[in-house]
């Protein structure tokens, strides 16, 4: 196996996370191998769009691999973050999850018109997370290049919801 097949191979499927009836793809394994963390950042800075100068990073998760990525190619990060967590917010928005709602919010004086990013996170599932981060991206006036994510479901459909390009190092 590749670096990278043997990295995606650590994801490990959890039952009935966060609730009955959900199969959870839990990538803590293959953050906690040095290895494969390595061959995962490697593969997502191949798919990164010309004359990007910051990567968007969606809390939680993909804050681990946004973060490693910007710093692989001299990109700046900016955290899209939960309710509460920042101590400045230029903009908010709430939007559907497949259960509950959720709010996401931009930090101040990070994103303005000239900006070209990419979205980061770990796991595409029914798109409108990237949706709605792209939507806060656009309305600071900053572009969206496109969006990376280690895994995509591709059963949920997010691919279209999302309303960005979309690589996907693993499709499920
Ligand atoms: P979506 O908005 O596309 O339905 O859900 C994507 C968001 O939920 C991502 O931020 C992702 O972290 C999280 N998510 C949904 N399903 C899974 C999963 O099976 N595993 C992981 N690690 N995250 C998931």
């Amino acid at each position: 196996a590749t670096p990278l097949n043997r990295a995606l191979g650590l994801i490990r499927e959890v039952t009935d996370f966060p609730e009955p009836g959900v199969l959870f793809r839990d990538l803590t394994p293959l953050l906690a191998d040095g290895a494969a963390f390595r061959a995962v950042i490697d593969a997502l800075a191949a798919a990164v769009p010309p004359d990007v100068d910051a990567v968007v990073a969606l809390e939680a998760r993909g804050f681990l691999f946004g973060a490693a990525l910007a710093a692989s190619h001299g990109l700046g990060v900016v955290p899209i973050r939960k309710p509460g967590k920042l101590p400045a917010v230029a903009d908010q928005v709430t939007f559907d999850l497949e259960y509950g709602s959720a709010t996401f919010e931009l930090p101040a004086d990070t994103l303005h018109p000239g900006r070209r990013v990419l979205v980061v996170d770990d796991v595409l599932a029914t798109g409108g997370t990237l949706a709605a981060a792209a939507g806060l991206v656009r309305r600071a006036g900053a572009e969206v290049a496109g969006a990376v994510v280690v895994l995509e479901l591709a059963a949920l459909g997010g691919r279209a919801r999302a309303g960005v390009p979309v690589e996907a190092l693993a499709v499920l």
